[in-house]
């Protein structure tokens, strides 16, 4: 590698900690302006390629400006995480290492570090000691391996190998959702064959939460799917009855906890969680509210065996000696080590820090809505958890709002659809955001507001 790649590359780094550096002196989104500017990438793919310089130097300008600054403290968009600064530096350097991570031998410092965050993961959640871990792209994806190692447990208990003869023929599997679980469930269902409309739905109440005496009479091997965080109230389901109702029929219960599954690591929301350990199977993200880039999915199972039996690319295969070998554990083969920058933001929050991050981030949605219903907003959602659930006073309506603040672009929220109409949704999913930057959201959030009322 020459003086001109090296050159390239602390460029590079340089523009990127300067992005990082600017992020909360931006707007919240780009401006139009700067949207449209990315019409300069709509050039022609020539023969000879360009300067690698000039490529870096257009991302940076053109690009740059048209990011989300979802990195900032003042986005409060969907339930989007920022980043930690240890984890993007480990992301720098897990990037320049470029590891695959599907094997040992292919990578032992990815195997390596793969078995610590193992353990520390189950460690801060209080989940079963021998839970295995598996780093996916998502929460999406982690509740397909979930599903997954639930189908074929289920099916080898029926007499059933899945893995070899596929679903056709099977003995069914009775899928039990939740009235308000994430539309995404669906498509993970989907995807691992148990059909988004072959589920029997348990109604919810006010929050969202699975009722418990409303689930369904079932025969035979059953999945019931529940949710720690509902989406829009942040609710939990009451995981003790749900987890009782599967022990008695022997089923298997996932939880879906893409951002919920981190209040295990804070004791102050015991109350939320209980029985929350007891499911056989848990999806959640790095990169919400644990702020680690994208992409990083975590799918945890309980049952000894299960991930591998679902997900080994060896027919027969026998468990190794030592060392993890990802690619029999997860849906890819190749991969990127997600787990780096987990374990990174891990060692360095340690149990307290990151019990902090999530008490911190709750304080202030409380924060957003107290501010909020001071200016006769409704709080639609009990504020136990990051989400805030609000409708403004009327005449204004909720969508119209939410176009307004990202119009005026100094924080980013987004609306959302809550029983049959439309609510605004304020989740506290950085780590940067302060009390001081939540009640600044909900002044800028009751300014637009008004000045939509005056405009009515
Ligand atoms: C975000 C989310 C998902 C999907 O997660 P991805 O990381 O986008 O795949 C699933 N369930 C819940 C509850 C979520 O909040």
């Amino acid at each position: 590698m020459g003086a001109d790649d090296i050159g390239l590359l602390r460029t590079a780094a340089e523009l990127a900690i300067d992005h990082v550096a600017g992020v909360d002196e931006r707007a919240a989104a780009p401006t139009a302006a700067a949207v449209a500017g990315l019409a300069a990438f709509d050039e022609e793919l020539t023969a000879a390629g360009r300067p690698a310089a000039e490529t870096l130097r257009l991302l940076a300008e053109v690009g740059g400006p048209a990011t989300v600054a979802s990195t900032g403290a003042r986005y409060f968009g969907f339930v989007t995480g920022a980043t930690l600064p240890v984890a993007l530096g480990a992301a720098f350097l897990t990037d320049a290492w470029d590891q695959n991570a599907a094997l040992p031998v292919m990578s032992p410092v990815a195997a390596a570090l793969h078995g610590v965050v193992r353990g520390w993961l189950v460690e801060v959640l209080g989940l079963p000691g021998a839970t295995d871990v598996g780093f996916v792209t998502g929460a999406t994806m982690a509740n397909a391996a979930g599903l997954a190692a639930a189908r074929d447990a289920l099916l080898a208990g029926a007499g059933w190998d899945a893995q070899a003869d596929g679903l056709f023929g099977a003995p069914p599997i009775t899928v039990v959702v939740g009235g308000n679980a994430h539309s995404t469930l669906r498509k993970s269902l989907g995807l691992v064959g148990l059909g988004r409309e072959r589920v029997l739905v348990v109604p919810a109440d006010d929050q969202g939460r699975m009722l418990p005496d409303r689930l369904p009479e079932v025969d035979g091997p059953v999945l019931l799917c529940a949710q720690a965080g509902e989406v829009n109230t942040g609710a939990f389901d009451p995981f003790e009855p749900l987890a009782d109702w599967v022990a008695e029929r022997r089923g298997w219960l996932h939880v879906d906890g893409a951002f919920g599954l981190w209040a295990l690591a804070d004791p102050q929301r015991a109350h939320l969680v209980r029985g929350l350990v007891r499911a056989d199977s848990w999806a959640t993200d790095g990169h919400k509210w644990l702020n680690v880039t994208y992409d990083c999915g975590i799918a945890f199972v309980a049952r000894e065996g299960a991930l591998r039996r679902s997900f080994a690319s060896v027919a027969g295969y026998l468990p190794p000696d030592e060392g993890f070998e990802a690619m029999h554990h997860t849906p890819q083969s190749s991969q990127r080590a997600r787990q780096i920058e987990v374990w990174a933001a891990l060692r360095t929050l340690g149990r307290d820090g990151l019990a902090e991050l999530v008490r911190r981030t709750c304080a202030v949605a409380a924060v957003v809505a107290e501010r909020l219903a001071g200016h006769g907003f409704t709080v639609l959602n009990d504020v136990e958890l990051n989400q805030v659930l609000v409708r403004p006073p009327a005449p204004v309506d909720a969508a119209a709002l939410a176009a307004a603040v990202q119009a005026d672009g100094r924080v980013w929220c987004g609306p959302t659809d809550w029983r049959g109409a439309p609510a605004l949704r304020i989740s506290v999913s950085s780590w940067k955001s302060t009390p001081a930057d939540g009640a600044a959201a909900a002044d800028v959030v009751a300014e637009c507001a008004a000045s939509l009322a005056a405009h009515e």
